[in-house]
């Protein structure tokens, strides 16, 4: 059996390994390593998946958050509602720009942001709601945007876990996670659903004025060379990645299917077992499976991801502190108990290995062993 992994990279490059290494040799040879063919290419191809008007591509997806924050012209003291069940990077942009991030809980049934909360949470200096796609599939968007008009908001989509997922609007419509808000941001990190071979990550927007703001501050807050108008940073993607990622856009449905291929047969191998909890598949999205996570009832957590590895089996707890309670991120606005939901989740999740080439012999062993674990 082939060595099982969280996210096997290697098979899945091997599957396209030509395509990728003409993709790699192709810039290599032009020498257009930055803000070549290969970028603009590849911006094309995701604006024409996405049904978005403007991909403005950058270096990793914390600052494709970033950027908007600075995009939309956001003052520190402006408050920007999010998830206390994410990971970092999220509030750490907040942060870091100087905004006050505040906190709210997640659903239980998909571990999403919760309207209800959202809502309460609004004060008369909040700017800005950022919904975070957990895990592959994409948060209550309507509510969320109905929230946003009623008290003038923008709205953030965190997509970095959700490309290519679909919302499902209560009219039928469909629009693909991340073009839905003011502003949406993804990451090509490998492990990504659509990964590069380093850093990489975009921005999404319909909207003009902000685009050009967006292309503007990753360039140094330049739009005519060497006249400053705004602050910016430094933030691109290189041309090597993006020719990676200009390859794996066409095989990202496909992807999506093997996750969800693998999710059916986790689904259907644990639906027998109280102790755990499948994912919940909420009928307003689709499900392109970042993570496959379990919560588990009554068990010993610690105890079966001790057992999976043992049986060379990795499991990961995504994640193991909510955001109020990581130590850089105390404020006295919060205290332990104040999100139940995100705290009952950061002590009972457990991800199984999800990726787009888990082979049956390897998904029979996954599932045996933790049914091992459970009937012990
Ligand atoms: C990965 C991730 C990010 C950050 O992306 P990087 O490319 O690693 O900077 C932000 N938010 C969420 C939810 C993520 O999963």
């Amino acid at each position: 059996m082939k060595k099982i992994q969280m996210v096997d990279l290697r098979s899945q490059y091997l599957k396209i390994k030509d395509e990728i290494d003409a993709g790699i040799q192709e810039v290599v040879d032009s020498c257009a390593f930055v803000n070549g063919p290969a970028v603009k290419g590849f911006q094309a191809d995701l604006e024409d998946y996405l049904g978005v008007k403007h991909v403005i591509p950058c270096a990793n997806g914390t600052d494709a958050l970033q950027v908007s924050m600075m995009a939309l012209g956001l003052k520190p003291g402006d408050e920007v509602i999010t998830t206390s069940f994410t990971f970092i990077a999220t509030a750490e942009v907040i942060a870091l720009l100087g905004l006050t991030p505040v906190l709210v809980d997640v659903e239980h049934d998909t571990f999403n942001i919760d309207p209800v909360a959202v809502e309460k949470a609004i004060t008369p200096k909040t700017k800005a709601i950022v919904p975070v796609h957990l895990f592959g599939q994409c948060a209550d968007m309507e509510a969320l945007q109905k929230i946003a008009d009623k008290h003038k908001l923008f709205i953030i989509e965190d997509a970095c876990q959700a490309i290519g997922a679909d919302y499902i609007f209560n009219d039928g419509s469909k629009k693909k996670a991340g073009t839905i808000g003011e502003i949406g941001c993804t990451s090509f990190f490998p492990s990504k659903n659509l990964g590069c071979y380093g850093d990489g990550g975009a921005i999404f927007t319909n909207d003009d004025k902000l685009a050009d703001e967006m292309r503007s501050v990753v360039n140094h807050g330049m739009k005519v060379r060497y006249y400053h108008d705004i602050i910016g940073v430094n933030s691109r993607l290189d041309s090597i990645q993006a020719a990676i990622l200009k390859v794996k856009l066409q095989h990202l449905d496909e992807y999506a299917d093997e996750r969800r291929r693998a999710a059916d047969h986790y689904d259907k191998a644990f639906k027998d077992y109280p102790q755990l909890k499948t994912p919940v598949r909420w009928d307003k999205t689709t499900h392109v499976f970042h993570q496959y996570t379990l919560l588990t009832e009554g068990i010993d957590r610690a105890a079966l991801q001790q057992h999976l590895m043992s049986k060379d089996v990795p499991a990961m707890i995504y994640y193991p502190v909510p955001l109020h309670m990581q130590k850089a991120y105390l404020d006295p606005r919060y205290k332990e108990g104040d999100f139940p939901v995100t705290e009952m989740l950061s002590e009972k999740v457990i991800s199984l290995p999800m990726s787009t080439e888990l082979d049956d012999e390897q998904l029979e062993h996954i599932t045996s062993s933790v049914i091992e674990f459970l009937e012990k």
